[in-house]
Order: structure tokens, then sequence, then C-alpha cells
């Protein structure tokens, strides 16, 4: 068995109870056979263990692997022709994204994940349209994807069985429609309608083939309220109960959900959730950005996490989540990148940075989310919104070994102060040219920059190259039928927002 020592001047391990970084000189972590079995000073490490390789020096800062907690696609929605739109338009602008192998779709965002720091991805696959064998086909190639690249990766396969456009019976909003736009609406629902039983089967069967693998494991993802209908809602909670997984659900992303939920339930969607019995500690709230006090209270109380996708909420005008009132009461939040972040990338160090100052509220003594908070969120508190919890986002022994190695001088050349601290150098100015190696499960996924599995412009190539060709006719009758439903998706919107709990909790300008 080889056993490897890695070192650098800075060992960032995690975060003490206080939520302080715990940080180590010139020490490092042994590895074998993927687990961490110590750490400590580098020459007792060596000491030791005589017959270990020794990685790192003192140019070398150490960190866990980041968790990338929320994400979908390869190709950004914008590459592949959709730009940004408020949520709900967004839904009917991407009908016409173009088709992409899957497999090295997954791939593309993985390079850049992996060039950012990133060793886990909660990988929450949306819309795969066809039959069960074709879910079931398209997850196996996402997750040949991560397992070919060596990522860990939590998939899941979002539950749906309801309102596939807007928030309404797909029947009535194709009701609605001029005749002539009917067939091909009826027909785009009916290619990603699948019986809520097949779907559990799905899902069976992939906790079947990969719920107990070592970087590949299976999550349970209700879409959204408005996407569940109450017996879905019924059947997440059975599946939870069923196997003690972890369940990611996109909640309060927008205004308009949160009006959705009060029309539907008579009140707040986390409440509704919660007489369901679906809130505890296994649950993660996605996006999270028009949750109420009460909301935030009843979180706090059932122990739930709330995933915070900055980018996305900027990008589609979802609102700004109160990040400072989650830190506040407790809840731990995770970060997630959503589809794509501020530079149309996957880019983790970036998403940190937009964390640490989208949330600085005007006043000198207003809170705002600290750089250990950030570095945290990034690491353990992403970790634990996935089935890998208990066992990343931390570098202590009987924890996998997940971990990135910064060159540190790329940070900090040709000075850098050194009384703000290592966790605050990072997290301000840490860019991914100074993500210098990569490890997951004590086997290096990116060393020396360049990634060690799979060769990153063939796959650039293949995806090139495929999507040089003459856009097939199904994507262009995709094309025509987005435009035609856009205007009639923006009507339904008309009026739908109540008014109700506008009031911010965060006040970032004022009008008298
Ligand atoms: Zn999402």
């Amino acid at each position: 068995m080889t056993t490897q020592i890695i070192w650098g001047s800075t060992l960032l391990t995690g975060f003490d109870a206080a939520g302080e970084p715990i940080i180590r000189r010139d020490a490092g972590v042994v590895c074998e056979a993927g687990v961490i079995v110590a750490t400590g000073p580098v020459a007792e490490l060596k000491t030791r263990y005589p017959d270990a390789s020794v990685i790192g020096g003192r140019d070398f800062a150490i960190t866990p692997g980041f968790v990338n907690a929320h994400h979908h696609v390869g190709l950004t929605p914008l590459q592949l022709g959709s730009p940004d739109h408020p949520l709900e338009l967004w839904f009917a602008s991407r009908i016409a994204l173009r088709d992409v192998d899957l497999y090295a779709d997954t791939l593309f965002s993985a390079f850049e994940m992996i060039e950012s720091g990133v060793t886990t991805v909660q990988h929450l696959h949306s819309r795969a349209p066809g039959t069960p064998q074709d879910i079931l086909a398209a997850a196996e190639k996402v997750i040949a994807a991560y397992r070919d690249i060596g990522m860990r990766a939590s998939y899941s396969m979002a539950l749906r069985d309801q309102n596939r456009l807007v928030y309404e019976a797909d029947q009535d909003f194709v009701a609605r429609l001029p005749d002539h736009l009917r067939p091909a609406a009826s027909a785009f629902f009916q290619r990603f309608t699948v019986p809520l039983s097949d779907q559990v089967a799905v899902f069976d069967e992939l906790v079947t083939r990969h719920g107990e693998g070592e970087r590949i494991r299976i999550q349970i993802a209700p879409a959204n309220l408005h996407w569940l209908s109450e017996k879905a809602l019924e059947t997440t909670g059975e599946l939870q109960r069923r196997t003690g997984l972890p369940v990611h659900m996109h909640v309060l992303e927008t205004p308009y959900q949160k009006a959705y939920a009060r029309k539907r339930t008579g009140g707040s969607a986390l409440a509704h959730l919660d007489r369901l019995g679906l809130l505890g500690p296994h649950f993660t709230i996605g996006h999270g950005v028009w949750m109420s006090e009460a909301d935030i209270e009843l979180a706090a109380e059932r122990g739930v996490c709330v995933c915070h996708n900055c980018s996305s909420n900027f990008r589609l005008k979802s609102g700004m989540a109160p990040v400072n009132r989650f830190l506040a009461r407790g809840i731990p939040v995770a970060i997630g990148i959503d589809e794509a972040g501020i530079n149309d990338d996957r880019d983790m160090l970036q998403e940190m940075r937009l964390v640490l100052r989208a949330h600085r509220e005007p006043g000198i003594d207003a809170p705002h989310p600290s750089s250990a908070q950030v570095l945290r969120m990034a690491t353990e508190c992403g970790a634990r919104t996935t089935p890998f919890a208990g066992r990343i986002g931390r570098l202590e022994p009987g924890m996998a070994a997940d971990l990135v190695m910064f060159d540190w001088p790329a940070v900090t050349y040709p000075y850098q102060d050194e009384a703000l601290g290592f966790v605050e150098v990072l997290v301000q100015r840490a860019k991914a040219k100074a993500v210098h190696s990569v490890m997951v499960g004590g086997e290096w996924v990116y060393r020396e920059r360049r990634f060690t599995m799979l060769d990153r412009e063939t796959v650039l190539a293949v995806l090139a190259e495929a999507l040089a060709k003459p856009k097939t006719p199904a994507e262009i009758e995709r094309m025509a039928l987005s435009q035609a439903l856009l205007p009639h998706v923006r009507r339904f919107y008309d009026g739908y927002l109540d008014g109700l709990g506008d009031e911010p909790h965060y006040r970032p300008s004022g009008r008298f």
C-alpha cells in the first residue's frame, strides 16, 4: 500500500466549533488507501512514515477540497442559446437548448470545477426526456463522466410530476394557447411526462447500482414545490425514510414561487413541507431567497441546510438570499454555482468571493459573511448536504483524502502582508491559476495544473465537432416552440405576484 505525505507551509484542516479556522504551519496529511490516517508537522510525519512518498513543500498551502453543492449541466444555457431571463421565462427560453452528448457535456464543467479546487459536486439532473430506460441511460452517462475524471459526485434525478412549464397544470396552459401551438406544446410536455412510480423505480435502480459507491452516491431531489403534486411530496418523504439519503430541493427561489406557495397552500412553502414531515438535518433548501423570518426560524429549528446559489440569483433576477440571517440563526449554508457562475463558468474561488462581497449590508457594524464563514460554506457545510457527509469537508484522520494544493506564491507574489491571515488572503485573492494540484480519495485528478485522467482538449474537440453540425430538425422545432411560447408564459405571470412579504431582509438603498 502506498503511503503519501502531502504538506505545505500552511495546512487548513477545517474549522473549530466556534467557526475559527484550524491552521497548522509546515504541516501535512498522511494518506493511505484514499483515507487520511494522520495529520501533523511534516518533520514528525516523515519520521513516523519513513517509507511514504512526500509531495509538497514550503511554497504550498493545503485545504480540504471544495464542494459545489448545486450543479446541473455542462455547457451553459447561455452557450447553448438561452440568455439570462427571470427564472420563470428562462424555463421557456431553455426549451431551445441544443442536444449535447451528456458524457462530454458533464466533463466540460467537471474540468472547470476541478481546476478551481472542487472535489465533490452535487449533480441535480433536472430534465432527461424519454422513458425510464432513457432516464437511466442519461444518468449513467453523467455518472460515467465523473467516474472517469475522478471526481466525487452525489447524483440525483429530479422528481417532478406536474406544472412542467408554468405554475399551473400542463393541460390548462395548453388549453389557453392558440390552436396552432397546442400540438407542439403537448408533445413537448409528453416527452417529460413519466409516471411517479417509474421515477421511483429509476431512483431505486440508481441506489442499487451506486448507493454504496466510494466516489459516486445517489441522493433525493424533489425538484420544487410547484413541480410536485401532494402525492409526489409524500413519496419524497417515504423515499427519505426508507433510504436515509439526504434531500436537496429547490425552494422559494423567486417571488413567484412564494406567491405560488401561498395560492396552493394558503401559507409558506416551507411550512407546508414541514407539515408533511420533510424537514430535518437531511434536508437542504436550494436557493431559499424568499424565505420569511418565520421560514428562517423554522429552518433553524429543524436543522435544515440552505444551499446559497449567489451567481444564479443575480443572473436570473431571483433576488438576494438573506444569507446574513441564515448565518445569524446558525443555519449551515453551502455554496452552489448552479447552472453557471457570474463569469458563465464554474469557478468556485470566484463564487466564494462573490458570496463574500454580495452580502455586505450598509453600516459600520452591519453584518456580512466573514472569509472564514465563506470557506467553511465551500467545504464542511457543502459536504454536509451530500451523502458523503462526515467523510469529506475536513482533513482529519478517518476522512477521505480530498484536498487542494495551492501554489501560494501565485496568490501572494510579489507581496502580501501576513497580518491579514491565511483564510482572508485565500478567499479574497486566490484564483484558479493558483490551484496547483487536486486530490480526490487519495488520487491526483489534477497534478501540476494538468488533468491526469482525461485530456481536456480531446473532450472539447468532441463537443466542438458535434455542435459544429447544423441544427437538427428537432432542435429547430424546439427553438421555434420556445420563441412562440415565451409571450404566453410572460402573460401567465401578469399580476401573479401578491406583493406580500416584499419588505426586504436587507436594505441596500433607500428611496426617501
Ligand atoms: Zn438549480
